[in-house]
């Protein structure tokens, strides 16, 4: 193992296997990797975000894959943090960013899965879901916007969706952003006294706050449920940040690394166009 990197085993340990059943509470959202020194982790961060940088450009380059990532978690567990730390490396010509709100009246008006479907990457994209599809089967579960009839047959649509994509060349990583309530708590406090972070403040949070069980108990259905050999999901410890960046940048560029990408062949005749070159240098002086 490389030195400073997070042990792969211990990031294979946050995947959801199929058909495991997710229990929350057994998953510690304190944890660090094992092998790592917090001093440690700054550097790491540096060299995973430049390794992310150079495999978004491969993924670009090659134009016959892409790469989707949902972020979901509850409120202050870092959805935003992670983009911004993470992600914000790659270039912005081939990611896009999606955040799922309240659906718009459009959007009510067709299937659940119309706006994820017309959000989802291009060959040689990345896109990045903050919420996702997910909120159907999470925020409409515990606040019982639909009957239960109805949510609870998404779970299939969901997997036929993204066994879709994946059929179609998209890798999918799902990360769920594990926070523990009194972590939660800590940051609501911070966004209080910081002036420069009240605005994040919104009352909902403590309303969804306290249906913070029903949160949990839809998570761990839907994480069960919708965990694939071909869109895992990851439960990422999130009450330390750099363990949270960390780990989602790591997994991401390990999954790059694996699709094998590479730079298209050169489809010129690179004596004719270097015999071009020096005819135009000579031109020009
Ligand atoms: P935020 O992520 O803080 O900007 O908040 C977005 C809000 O939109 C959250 O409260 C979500 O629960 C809500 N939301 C996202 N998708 C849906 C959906 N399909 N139905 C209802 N509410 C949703
Ligand atoms: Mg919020």
């Amino acid at each position: 193992m490389a030195e400073g990197r997070v042990s792969p085993n211990w990031l294979q340990g946050l995947a959801v296997r199929p058909g495991e059943r997710t229990q929350l509470e057994r998953r510690d959202s304190t944890q660090k990797p094992p092998d790592l020194k917090r001093k440690e982790a700054g550097p790491a961060m540096a060299e995973a975000v430049a390794d992310l940088d150079r495999l978004q450009y491969l993924l670009y380059a090659d134009a016959s894959a892409s790469l989707l990532i949902v972020l979901q978690g509850l409120d202050a567990a870092g959805k935003d943090g992670t983009i911004r730390h993470v992600l914000s490396g790659m270039n912005p010509q081939g990611v896009r960013v999606t955040p799922f709100k309240q659906p718009t009246p459009d959007e009510a008006a067709h299937d659940f899965l119309w706006r994820a479907h017309r959000a989802a990457p291009a060959r040689g994209e990345v896109a990045i879901f903050n919420r996702s599809h997910y909120e159907d089967v999470l925020v409409v579960r515990v606040h019982e916007l639909v009957p239960e009839a109805v949510w609870r047959e998404r779970y299939d649509r969901i997997n036929e969706f993204e066994a879709l994509l994946a059929a179609n060349g998209t890798r999918i990583l799902k990360f769920f952003l594990h926070l523990s309530p009194e972590e939660q708590l800590r940051r609501f406090e911070k966004r209080l006294q910081d002036p420069a972070r009240q605005w994040k403040i919104s009352e909902a949070d403590y309303t969804e706050r306290a249906f913070w069980d029903a949160y949990l108990e839809a998570y761990e259905e839907a994480i069960t449920r919708t965990s694939t050999r071909h869109a895992p999901w990851f439960v990422i410890p999130s009450d330390r940040k750099w363990v949270r960046n960390l780990a989602v940048a790591q997994i991401i560029s390990l999954t790059l690394e694996e699709m094998g990408l590479k730079t298209p062949p050169v489809r010129v005749d690179l004596a004719d166009i270097r015999h071009r070159y020096h005819k135009a240098v000579k031109a020009a002086t």
